[in-house]
């Protein structure tokens, strides 16, 4: 079993702790070598919004986590005497980037990142990039992502947000991981663990991306759902289902007094290592007809393989008069940046700002998503 700092207690104090661990920007690196678990964690930053193999991210993940277990002193004399390769997580080239950043250096591997991969990551979308304060989909190592609770929250902070829903998966999704109720009331006290370390400039939302089930039902009990703050509901399975029968499911879970997003609704996935998949065939009209009615906001999902939904169906979705969110459905804590790609699509499809939800403060995010106003 995985053991998280939160769970134990130990997530460091940003106040105290703000040298060893971060925060690290490039602005920081310009002058200064950062601290090595700064450092670290910037490369895997880095690594993870252009997409790089996990195995290479967590080399540097790995090593950070040991270091942040490591009193200063050893880590010093460690790093002197080249032993920091003893220690579990640490190999050649991460004890390499510890070696230069206690020597007061900005690490080679991160000097080199730094040029190649920290630039936008695609044309357009800046203003709303810009506008938008927080992020309604992430997953944590509590379902498929692959970091701690906090290590999102602490990269949400860092990339400027106000606010970030953790919405890992519900019990159904099962080759995710998915939480049961017993799973998910253990994750709230987490989450409200972490809080109570971030200050009030920044709030972690208690959320779940749930699975919309074969009826249109959603797949967590109703006394939970409304203990969260926010419902993403998605379709994971019998994405094939006939059109009539899909349409039926879409608009009974948009209907659900607990949902609030509606997730990459065609469930397509246009490159990458997953391969492709078409689209699921729904009556689009009707399901965003229903979206508008019940102040359902339409995920633009941005991870680049989703694109989701299509311009088309967007356009379709806008003229219902929907609601939007603009969501990285980040599965590491770099993905939190893939919003680049759905606020250049946003900015290109001539959203109205104030139609995406993720541009509200958080309050006001909150009466909508708990169902207090009807705007
Ligand atoms: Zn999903
Ligand atoms: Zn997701």
């Amino acid at each position: 079993m995985v053991v998280r700092a939160a769970d134990q207690g130990q997530w460091p104090d940003p106040d105290v702790d703000k040298r060893k661990f971060g925060p690290v920007d490039a602005t920081s690196l310009q002058d200064k070598a950062p601290e090595p678990v700064a450092a670290l964690r910037r490369i895997a930053f880095l690594l993870e919004r252009t997409r790089a193999e996990t195995y290479r991210v967590k080399a540097f993940r790995s090593a950070a986590a040991t270091l942040l277990t490591l009193d200063p002193d050893e880590l010093a004399s460690r790093g002197e005497n080249r032993t920091l390769r003893e220690l579990p997580g640490i190999g050649s080239v991460t004890e390499e980037v510890i070696g230069e950043s206690l020597a007061g250096r900005v690490p080679a591997y991160l000097r080199r990142l730094e040029e190649e991969a920290a630039g936008p990551l695609t044309e357009g979308g800046e203003q709303f990039r810009a506008a938008l304060r927080g992020d309604l989909h992430c997953h944590s190592d509590w379902s498929d992502g692959g970091s701690p609770i906090e290590e999102m929250a602490f990269t949400a902070i860092e990339v400027g947000h106000d606010y970030l829903v953790l919405t890992d998966h519900s019990p159904r999704l099962k080759v995710a991981r998915g939480l049961s109720a017993e799973r998910l009331t253990r994750q709230l006290g987490v989450v409200d663990a972490v809080n109570g370390h971030l200050g009030d400039e920044f709030r972690l939302l208690r959320g779940i991306e749930v699975d919309i089930l074969d009826d249109g039902g959603l797949d967590q009990t109703d006394e939970l759902l409304g203990q969260l703050d926010l419902v993403v509901a998605s379709v994971h399975s019998k994405l094939r289902m006939d059109r009539a029968a899909m349409t039926r499911r879409m608009v009974a879970a948009v209907a659900d007094r607990h949902s609030n997003v509606l997730g990459h609704c065609t469930g397509r996935l246009i490159t990458g290592g997953r391969g492709t998949r078409a689209q699921s065939e729904f009556d689009a009209r009707t399901v965003f007809k229903a979206c508008a009615e019940h102040l359902v906001a339409v995920e633009i999902n941005s991870r680049p393989e989703r694109r989701d939904p299509p311009d088309e169906l967007i356009h379709l979705a806008l003229e219902a008069g929907c609601l939007f969110s603009i969501d990285s459905d980040a599965h590491a804590p770099g993905q939190l940046d893939f919003l680049d790609y759905g606020c250049s699509r946003a900015q290109d499809l001539d959203i109205p700002k104030d139609r995406v939800v993720n541009t509200w403060p958080v309050d006001r995010l909150l009466d909508w998503s708990k169902g207090n106003v009807r705007t």
